[in-house]
């Protein structure tokens, strides 16, 4: 087995619905999409959830737009605070890291890669 490539492409954050950058910043310096929130395994920002009205001008879930889903997967977060650093402590809570690391493996025979995959099951 060889590890042709690895990344580590869990610091960046880009929005599900519209791919913005949940780290753009604004001409002062200052996050400039705020907000977002986490449906299921969607991370959407937080102009993707003022566009779509998901997000009451409080900080709170709309219910009504949500009143025939479930509503026990999202999770809104801190209207203040940028998106990317909302996913990012998201992402550490949940998978007590913030990495999301990609490898690209080859293998001298299927045997190896067989081996390799049954000694990696179920892991993350
Ligand atoms: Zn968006």
């Amino acid at each position: 087995m060889k590890v042709e490539y690895t990344e580590n492409y869990g610091g960046i954050v880009v929005c599900d619905f519209c791919n913005a950058d949940g780290d753009i910043l604004d001409d002062e310096g200052e996050f400039a999409n705020k907000g977002g929130m986490i449906m299921g395994s969607h991370a959407i920002c937080g102009r993707c959830c003022k566009k779509n009205n998901y997000v009451l001008t409080d900080g709170s879930l709309n219910l009504e737009k949500f009143k025939d889903e479930p509503v026990d997967d999202i999770v809104v977060f801190d209207q203040e605070m940028g998106f990317g650093v909302n996913v990012r402590e998201w992402r550490l809570k949940v998978y007590d890291t913030t990495d999301a690391i990609s490898q690209f493996i080859t293998f001298d025979d299927n045997d190896e890669m067989f081996d390799y995959m049954n000694k990696n099951k179920g892991k993350k």
